[in-house]
């Protein structure tokens, strides 16, 4: 019998993977989220989360900038895995406010305008999702960019004080396309038009060959050498 090598590795990573969700959800139960954006990394995260701990919550923020096809791949989802979805927005009064001080299109203007337009629309209501929680699931690999090197499959978060899983942190964006084929797991159309990382609609763009994964999100930045929108970006500790 001729054993696929490849084959039984990415079996064993699916494994370890199911290992660690269910690890998680044995811990920590009702006090643990997955935050999902519904990047390619994200839908396999549902896929799984579905068939092997289904009770784990997943929330998404709605930053009120996101492309139709988010909004699209998100509802796919909904369909195909009957989840129920927290969808956590902005305050409005905080988006007002913002708005009418600065413009819609803020985030051009300069990297504190950016980073205040990341915190209303992002990070707070992360903050929200994640209040009363003591642990967080994502989707982040550690080849996606030099700033998640040093992160391992389970920290300390110390800027949420959560636990932090994050059960993808090994694989490869080889292995995360080729369980989304092999499994038929719906996925955002904007990876089809060379989009590697997706997230508000003003803020994403597609990149060429060779060029970072991470240069498709707030290009205009490069040379200040930003690419994290704070998200992931907080010092961490191992446990
Ligand atoms: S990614 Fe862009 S539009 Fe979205 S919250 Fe950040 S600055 Fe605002």
């Amino acid at each position: 019998m001729v054993v696929n090598v490849e084959v039984v590795k990415m079996q064993a990573k699916v494994a370890e993977t199911i290992a660690l969700l269910e690890q998680a959800n044995n811990e920590y139960g009702s006090s643990l989220v997955f935050a999902c954006s519904f990047g390619a990394e994200d839908v396999v995260m549902i896929d799984l989360i579905s068939k092997h701990a289904p009770s784990i919550q997943v929330v998404t923020l709605d930053t009120g900038r996101l492309p139709q096809a988010t909004y699209n791949v998100m509802d796919a989802c909904r369909e195909k895995y009957h989840l129920e979805l927290k969808v956590y927005c902005p305050d409005a009064a905080e988006v007002e406010a913002m708005v009418c001080e600065s413009g819609l299109n803020l985030f051009y203007q300069s990297v504190e305008k950016r980073k205040q337009c990341c915190e209303i629309r992002k990070i707070h209501p992360l903050k929200r999702a994640l209040s009363g929680k003591q642990a967080w699931i994502t989707g982040v690999r550690r080849e996606q960019a030099d700033s998640r090197l040093d992160m391992t499959a389970v920290e300390d978060d110390a800027h949420f004080g959560l636990k932090k899983f994050n059960p993808l942190i090994e694989w490869t964006e080889s292995e995360v396309w080729d369980y989304i084929r092999s499994n038929d797991v719906p996925y955002n159309a904007l990876h089809d038009q060379h989009y590697p990382s997706i997230g508000c609609e003003p803020c994403s763009r597609s990149i060429t060959v060779g060029e970072d994964p991470r240069s498709g999100r707030w290009w205009w930045e490069r040379e200040d050498g930003v690419a994290e929108c704070g998200l992931h970006a907080s010092p961490l500790k191992k446990p």
